[in-house]
């Protein structure tokens, strides 16, 4: 299906993935996004945590974020993600490149009511650390009152993946310069706490509770 023109990539377009299993995986293996929106004609873009559930993606902050009071009244947002997987070093200045994949959300969120905040906390929570939610103190109800939570839905949205080596020019070929892909990857440095163990076992994270304990 050819996809929205809004969200059409044009440029490289056999780099566009349109479906959700390559874009919950995105949405789901980085760690933070960006929020672009506008306000009085100026746009901003602010970088802040996200978690996906299903069909939606969460966002949190404080009660007192501008951010998310100006989201809340149903401002149209885009949410960007961007998993930055190496430099792609070429022959040519020219033909320099990144490797990565991203993607890119519209769409219009919604202020996520009391009821549905537990589970919007615990996505967030184990999108950092899986299994932390267990580990730690459970928010209290003054906690879950300072904290604003908006929702998503994933329902217009693009990713766009580079992968591979360099594109060179086969007249630069000959070039006596070093070309090839240096791989980049975020990674937690060691520490008492074992975050490559939580990390490894992202996919069994256990359920969030469905009552709320003052
Ligand atoms: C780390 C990184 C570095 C990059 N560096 C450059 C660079 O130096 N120069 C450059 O021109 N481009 C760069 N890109 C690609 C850039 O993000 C755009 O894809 C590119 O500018 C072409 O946009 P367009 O004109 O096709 O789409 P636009 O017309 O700008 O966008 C149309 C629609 O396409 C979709 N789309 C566009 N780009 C992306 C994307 N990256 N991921 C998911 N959906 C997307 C969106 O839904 C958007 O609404 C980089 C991307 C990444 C992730």
């Amino acid at each position: 299906m050819r996809p929205d023109k809004r969200i059409r990539i044009t440029r490289e377009p056999q780099r566009g993935r349109y479906d959700r299993e390559t874009i919950d995986a995105i949405l789901d293996e980085a760690l933070l996004c960006h929020l672009g929106f506008e306000v009085d004609g100026q746009p901003y873009v602010i970088p802040t945590l996200h978690a996906r559930v299903g069909d939606t993606v969460y966002v949190h902050g404080s009660a007192a974020s501008r951010m998310l009071r100006q989201l809340a009244g149903g401002v149209r947002v885009c949410l960007t993600v961007t998993l930055f997987d190496g430099l792609v070093l070429a022959r040519s200045v020219f033909n320099h490149s990144v490797n990565y994949r991203s993607v890119v959300l519209l769409g219009a969120a919604r202020l996520v009511p009391d009821e549905e905040k537990l589970a919007a906390l615990h996505a967030l929570t184990e999108q950092l650390a899986p299994g932390r939610w267990e580990e730690a103190r459970q928010p209290t109800a003054k906690e879950l009152k300072a904290t604003w939570i908006l929702a998503l839905p994933i329902e217009e949205a693009s990713a766009k993946v580079r992968s591979g080596p360099p594109e060179d020019d086969p007249e630069d070929e000959h070039l006596p310069v070093w070309a090839g892909v240096v791989p980049v990857h975020l990674t937690a440095e060691s520490s008492d706490y074992d975050w490559r163990r939580v990390h490894a076992g992202r996919v069994v994270g256990p359920k969030p509770p469905t009552t709320i304990e003052s």
